[in-house]
């Protein structure tokens, strides 16, 4: 039984926020505190946090560390925009260049989340090459602006009146759990990657100004490409003048696991690299991180009042020394593997569970109806949600189906926060599916 001031949250929730602010859940779980992997609501239950705030908790909620840099910043100094150079905005750039995925040297703009991080690449990557044209994937999600929207891969976030950004292309989502083509990697030679290349000369002037793809598909229910799949894909969208900008929004951070980038993982190198979410523990921030020879053909005047805010500046670095210091590139390779031998595990007991998949501490488990005919199971994924919650584990939903579970701890969960997830997991799925 819920108490009165949950009842009241939720009544106000109702009364005064937009109705179509999705929560998670029959009725919101209303949040007060959190501490480490845990978090309390309002009613003092407490939680063990497998999904991080959508994978943006990397290390641990409230960390001491990030907490002291943000109040210590917070009496110095709080803002002052672009127009004016700081340290703690030259400090974080130095890091993340040092760390950047490709061999050149790179350059950074910061801004406060993953749309607008996504925006300020597209528009480099048009600027450098001069062509406008664009090639994405199906079940992509880039955020929340008109071009973000104009790029969506996923029908459920598409509003129906959004007048749309033009020339942008579909390309077959690297999902080879539903393959488009019908095929199982590796037989089908990853045709999904092949199939680029008569895309864009079917179906652009034959140039493109880039190839925009998350090295996993987070959103899209942690879509996990076979491992050939950008060595195939980068390089054709390169032979039409593309550059690839990797949307490492969710998939940055260490959080694939033993690197510091989900794309190196797939031995390829993006010319711009975006990232948001974990990269500063839950302030808002946002990164597009070019080639410097990319950044520097921008010549348009670019600011944000917001942008670089001394604040989310020093959570991040702290954020970063966190992730350094406790080796948590490795704890996610290894706690990665204790998690995705257990959704294996699970995946023997419960025929419902048709597809494990991910990479590090990004796992995802898709459910069926039927593991034959693959028919999505939302029904009883809203039920499992439901489950995992009563038993005070909170995990995430994904995928244009509704179907998939997403599972994403902060990175600095241990082995027996693993067992105990696993655990209440397979408590929720037994009550949760047909036996
Ligand atoms: N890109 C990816 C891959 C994302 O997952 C998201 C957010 N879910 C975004 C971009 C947009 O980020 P934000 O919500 O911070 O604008």
């Amino acid at each position: 039984m819920e108490n009165a001031r949950s009842a009241e949250i939720r009544r106000k929730q109702r009364e005064l926020l937009f109705p179509n602010v999705g929560t998670y859940y029959q009725e919101p779980l209303a949040l007060e505190s959190g501490k480490g992997m845990f978090l309390k609501d309002v009613e003092g239950k407490e939680y063990l946090d497998f999904y991080g705030g959508i994978l943006t908790v990397s290390v641990g909620h409230c960390n001491p560390r990030v907490t002291e840099a943000v109040i210590a910043q917070q009496k110095k100094l709080v803002h002052v925009s672009t127009l004016y150079a700081t340290l703690p905005q030259l400090e974080l750039a130095e890091k993340v260049v040092q760390i950047r995925p490709m061999q050149e040297t790179a350059k950074a703009f910061f801004t406060n989340s993953g749309t607008e991080a996504n925006e300020t690449a597209v528009a480099l990557a048009k600027e450098a090459t001069g062509r406008q044209e664009l090639v994405v994937l199906r079940h992509n999600y880039a955020g929340r602006s008109t071009l973000a929207l104009s790029m969506m891969g996923n029908k459920n976030y598409r509003p129906k009146t959004q007048s749309e950004v033009p020339s942008i292309r579909f390309a077959h989502a690297p999902y080879c759990y539903r393959c488009d083509f019908g095929l199982k990697y590796p037989d089908c030679g990853v045709a999904c990657a092949k199939d680029l290349k008569s895309l864009i000369e079917t179906t652009t002037d034959g140039e493109i100004g880039a190839f925009m793809a998350e090295p996993i598909q987070g959103v899209g229910g942690f879509i996990t490409p076979p491992k050939e799949y950008f060595e195939i894909a980068v390089p054709i969208a390169r032979d039409h003048g593309g550059l690839f900008i990797a949307d490492e929004v969710q998939t940055a951070w260490g959080r694939t696991g033993g690197k510091w980038w989900g794309v190196q993982q797939y031995g390829v190198e993006p010319d711009i690299v975006t990232s948001a979410k974990g990269m500063a523990n839950g302030q808002p921030i946002g990164l597009t991180l070019a080639k410097a020879s990319i950044a520097d053909k921008s010549k348009y005047a670019n600011i944000s009042t917001f942008g670089a805010s001394p604040i989310s500046m020093v959570a991040a670095s702290a954020t970063l020394g966190v992730i350094e210091e406790e080796k948590l590139l490795f704890n996610a390779q290894l706690m990665g593997k204790a998690l995705r031998d257990g959704l294996e595990g699970l995946q023997q007991k419960f025929q419902g569970i048709g597809d494990v998949r991910g990479m590090g501490l990004m796992q995802a488990i898709e459910l069926v109806k039927d593991r034959a005919s693959k028919e999505p199971d939302p029904q009883g994924t809203a039920r499992l949600m439901e489950a995992a919650r009563r038993r005070g584990l909170l995990i995430g939903k994904g995928g244009l189906y509704g179907n998939t579970l997403r599972i994403s701890p902060p990175m600095i969960v241990n082995k027996g926060q693993i067992d105990d997830a696993l655990r209440l997991l397979g408590e929720a799925l037994a009550e949760a599916l047909p036996s």
